[in-house]
């Protein structure tokens, strides 16, 4: 019996591999590789985001887990949209994920030895100079069902293109004016295969080169390549990639050089949310959001600054797998995994968001008690916080009910409940305005229900409070989805991306908290108790402490 579960164990874990890890089991097993080398190939054009993590799990998990190792290398081919700027940003969000990468590198290292292999391939009569417009080229590539049709440039000698591309190399050419393609065959079924272009000339100052260049090669001549260069063992992308594969063989096999291997997995997508960089960039620059780390954003420094853990990101990434099919991701899940962490990990405090005056009428005017309580519960034995008790108190307006119904276990009229740590009170009095708004409950206490002091005694409700003196001030910032729309991919067409915008995705509002939580030093978001996920945010001052909510503490879904 016990050797049956062994084996179903042991089969369970054979039939958990996913298929990379599969594919890297058998390169090992086989001998057709002795070590891992993954990398991952951001272009710095904006900040990393959630799908970012997933690639960053993947590529430094596997080597992690195969005893390999993982480059950063950035894809820099394309001036004008990339900035030192990113390439900065990038590097600290893969640190705070945790990850270290073995050597930093860029494509534009290895803009001499691509050029090189540009000429090479016009010498061996497999690479042109064409003339043709843009419009042209793409006009000429035909359609999937009908073949292309050859540029009039297309016989030019070896001579000739050699000369035109050093002189497209030196400057001598505007933008767009000429490009160099692979002559390969313009009636190929694999479109990328109509004698795609290798270099374009672009007049621009690049981030790293500066100056020395203005031609740069396309994605399809330079990543297969940059991958060989460093010998990667398992180049993984995302699966919009797999149509470029049989060119990335062939550029491989045709130069010669080290047979790097790509492989396809599905990107991320999560609902209510937007991951394209370009949509991200419109929404920074039209002042949508407050910029690339809004905490409704879903880039990591974004999501870092709503006080999202890298434990919980990477368990997120754990449990949506690696597949090989497109899927749409319940953000839920990713909330769940953050709360799971911050659960475990973060320490407790009372604020309270919508305050009602509480005055405990039997409780001595000027006396304080300081109760000791538990900081964090998944610490039993571990630090306490000191929480002022005394005689005037605030509690959450909707703490209390009037008519209330008879489920409503917390405060109503002549009705008890406990106060968080301390005494059980009753409300004896309710006192409003003119208007007959609530302003004040006015109750007793019974001494003999303090924590320890006898005989615990239960009642139903347990509410959290603050004491009036005591507390400090708070701006809260209460995050919401920033869209409205669960599946981003299906805007209809006659709206726009924007029109999904969620107008309560930020709820401002005041905090009174008890004291110890402006000393907390856990540097992860806290809990506010039965409220939810909150992190102090950088825009605090002393004066004006900031906290913006990570997540609402409940929520009624549950992972299958
Ligand atoms: P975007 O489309 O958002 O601009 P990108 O693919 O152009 O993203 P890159 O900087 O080229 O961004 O991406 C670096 C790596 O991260 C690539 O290997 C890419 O495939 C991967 N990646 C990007 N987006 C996702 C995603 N949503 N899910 C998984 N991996 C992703
Ligand atoms: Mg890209």
């Amino acid at each position: 019996m016990s050797l049956n579960i062994i084996q179903l164990n042991k089969v369970e874990e054979e039939r958990k591999l996913n298929f990379l890890e599969e594919i890297i089991e058998n390169d090992l097993k086989t001998g057709k590789v002795d070590s891992i080398l993954t990398r991952f190939p951001p272009e710095p054009n904006g900040y990393l985001h959630l799908g970012h993590a997933k690639s960053l799990c993947i590529n430094f998990g596997l080597a992690q887990k195969y005893g390999g190792k993982t480059n950063l290398r950035y894809d820099d081919t394309n001036p004008t949209k990339e900035d030192t700027e990113y390439v900065d940003s990038i590097k600290e969000d893969i640190k705070w994920l945790g990850f270290q990468w073995d050597k930093e590198l860029y494509a534009s290292d290895y803009f001499d030895q691509l050029y090189e292999w540009a000429e090479q391939l016009i010498e061996r009569g497999l690479a042109y100079v064409d003339d043709q417009t843009q419009e042209e080229i793409s006009k000429g590539r035909g359609t999937v069902e009908t073949p292309g049709k050859e540029s009039p440039w297309r016989g030019r000698s070896v001579e000739e293109n050699l000369k035109l591309f050093r002189e497209m190399r030196d400057g001598k050419y505007a933008d767009g004016e000429k490009v160099l393609r692979a002559k390969i065959d313009m009636a190929h079924p694999n479109m990328f295969f109509r004698d795609p272009i290798l270099y374009r000339i672009k007049h621009a100052h690049h981030h790293r080169t500066g100056d020395k260049w203005c031609i740069y090669p396309m994605y399809d001549f330079t990543h297969g390549q940059c991958d060989s260069i460093e010998h990667i063992t398992h180049s993984i992308c995302t699966l919009e990639f797999d149509v470029h594969r049989p060119l990335y063989d062939w550029f491989i096999e045709t130069l010669g050089i080290y047979p790097s291997h790509q492989y396809e997995f599905a990107r991320l997508n999560l609902t209510y949310t937007l991951m394209s960089k370009r949509k991200l960039l419109e929404l920074v620059q039209k002042g949508l959001v407050a910029g690339w780390d809004d905490p409704r954003m879903p880039t990591l420094c974004g999501v870092r600054r709503r006080g999202y853990t890298p434990e919980g990101l990477k368990l997120f990434c754990d449990k949506i797998g690696v597949s090989k099919r497109d899927q749409l991701m319940d953000i839920q899940l990713l909330e769940w995994c953050v709360r799971q962490d911050l659960n475990a990990r973060s320490n407790r405090y009372m604020v309270v968001q919508d305050p009602l005056k509480l005055t405990i009428i039997n409780y001595p005017e000027g006396q304080v008690e300081w109760f000791d309580c538990t900081l964090n519960p998944a610490e039993p034995e571990g630090a306490t916080r000191k929480v002022p008790f005394s005689r005037e108190l605030y509690i959450e307006r909707a703490d209390f009910m009037e008519d209330a119904p008879k489920k409503f276990f917390r405060l109503k009229p002549d009705g008890e409940v406990r106060l968080k740590y301390t005494y059980i009170i009753k409300c004896e009095e309710v006192v409003k305005d003119a208007d007959g708004n609530i302003t004040e409950l006015r109750c007793t206490y019974d001494p003999s229900t303090r924590p320890g002091a006898g005989e615990w005694r239960s009642v139903k409700g347990t509410i959290h409070w603050v004491s009036t003196a005591h507390a400090r001030e708070l701006e809260i910032r209460n995050y919401d989805r920033l869209f409205t729309l669960a599946d981003m991919s299906q805007v209809p067409e006659d709206k726009d991306y924007k029109d999904f915008l969620n107008p309560d995705s930020l709820v401002l509002a005041r905090g009174w908290a008890e004291p110890a939580l402006l000393d907390d030093a856990s540097g992860i978001a806290v809990q506010f108790e039965r409220t939810g996920y909150y992190i102090k945010d950088a825009d605090s001052t002393p004066d004006n402490p900031v906290f913006n909510r990570t997540a609402t503490l409940k929520d009624s879904y549950k992972p299958e």
